[in-house]
C-alpha cells in the first residue's frame, strides 16, 4: 500500500492563518507589528529567491519585513555595525543574514553578532546551547518545521529509532537533538558512516538531508516508516528532486514528504513562528531567553 503523503505546503497554509491572526492580536496589544530585518550581502540568484519569499510570506501574515540588500564589496565591519543597529531597533524583533556570506565575511562573527532574542534562525551559540540543554529558545527553522509535520501526522516518536542522514549545524545536528529530547533512539548519519542501507533500514523514521538526489532508496525503508526529505537538488531539465528515491520509498514506507511541497514550505512558516515568539518574548521584557 502506497504511504500517507505528509502535506507540508497545506500544513504550511494552515499555521500561516493561525500565525496572521496572532500577529493582529500582537500588533492590537502593542501598537506595532512583529518586524523582521532581512539582510542580504551580495548577488547570489539562490539566495535573493529565497530572501524575497521569505519577504512575501512575511507581507502576507502582516509582518512588518524590511530588507537590507548590501553589496558584495561590504566589508564585515559595515555588516556588523548594521547588526548592531538592527539589535537596539525597537521595532524589529528577528534579525535574519541569508547564509552564504561574501568569503571575506567571517559568518561566525557575524552570526554571534545577532542579540540572540532576535536571532530567529536559532544559529547563535547561546541558541545552540538552550537546545541542547532543552531550553527555552528560538530553534532552527527546518528541524522545528520537520518536528511540527510529524506531530501533525500524528508519527509516533517516543521509543522509536531515528535515523537522520547528514549532520549540518542547521538541519541534521538540531533535528537529532529535537528528536532526542522527544524519547527517539536517534542515530546521526553523514559521509563517512558504514552501510548507510543497513542503519536506515533498522528505523522506524528516517530523515535524510544530504543534498544527494535519490541517495535513499526505496530498499533502504522498513515498511510503514516514516521518511522526510530535506534535500533539494536542481536536475538539469530544472526540475527538484529530494534526497529519497520517492517512486521507490512511497511504496513501502508508512508516510513521506513530496518534494518539493514537504519540508519547504515549514521552513519559512517557522521562520514566521519564531518572528512572532520573539517579538512576544521582547515585548514581555527580559527573561531567561532574551538575556
Ligand atoms: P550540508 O551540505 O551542510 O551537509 C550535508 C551532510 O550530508 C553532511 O553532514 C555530509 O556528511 C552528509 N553527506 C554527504 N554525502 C553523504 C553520503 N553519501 N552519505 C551520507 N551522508 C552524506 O547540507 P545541509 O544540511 O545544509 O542541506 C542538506 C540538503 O537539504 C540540501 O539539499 C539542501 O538544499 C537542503 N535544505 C533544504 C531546506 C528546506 O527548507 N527544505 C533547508 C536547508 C537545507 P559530512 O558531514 O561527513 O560531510
Amino acid at each position: 500500500m502506497a504511504a500517507t503523503i505528509l502535506d507540508g505546503k497545506a500544513l504550511a497554509q494552515a499555521r500561516r492563518a493561525q500565525i496572521q491572526e496572532e500577529v493582529a492580536r500582537f500588533r492590537a496589544e502593542t501598537g506595532i507589528p512583529p518586524g523582521l530585518a532581512v539582510v542580504l550581502v551580495g548577488d547570489d540568484p539562490a539566495s535573493r529567491i529565497y530572501v524575497r519569499n521569505k519577504e512575501r510570506a512575511c507581507q502576507a501574515v502582516g509582518i512588518a519585513s524590511e530588507q537590507h540588500h548590501l553589496p558584495s564589496s561590504t566589508s564585515q565591519a559595515q555588516l556588523l555595525s548594521l547588526i548592531d543597529r538592527l539589535n537596539r531597533d525597537p521595532r524589529i524583533h528577528g534579525i535574519l543574514v541569508q547564509l552564504p556570506l561574501p568569503p571575506h565575511i567571517d559568518e561566525r562573527a557575524v552570526i554571534e553578532a545577532i542579540h540572540p532574542a532576535k536571532d530567529v534562525d536559532g544559529f547563535h551559540p547561546a541558541n545552540v546551547a538552550r537546545l541542547v540543554l532543552n531550553q527555552e529558545g528560538l530553534r532552527p527553522c527546518t528541524p522545528a518545521g520537520i518536528l511540527a509535520l510529524l506531530d501533525h501526522a500524528g508519527v509516533p516518536l517516543a521509543g522509536t529509532e531515528a535515523v537522520v542522514v547528514g549532520r549540518s549545524n542547521i538541519v541534521g545536528k538540531p533535528l537529532a537533538m529535537m528528536l532526542l529530547h522527544r524519547d527517539a533512539t536517534v542515530t546521526l548519519c553523514h559521509s563517512r558512516t558504514r552501510d548507510l542501507a543497513a542503519v536506515c533500514r533498522r528505523a522506524d523514521l528516517v530523515v535524510a538531508a544530504v543534498g544527494r538526489a535519490e541517495l535513499i532508496r526505496g530498499d533502504w525503508i522498513k515498511p510503514g516508516a516514516a521518511v522526510i526529505d530535506v534535500g533539494i537538488n536542481r536536475q538539469p531539465d530544472g526540475s527538484l528532486k529530494g534526497d529519497v528515491a520517492f517512486d521507490e520509498a512511497v511504496q513501502v514506507a508508512g508516510a513521506i514528504t513530496p518534494v518539493p511541497g514537504g519540508v519547504g514550505p515549514m521552513t519559512i512558516t517557522m521562520l514566521l513562528e519564531n518572528t512572532l515568539q520573539a517579538a512576544r518574548q521582547l515585548a514581555a521584557g527580559p527573561s531567561e531567553a532574551t538575556r
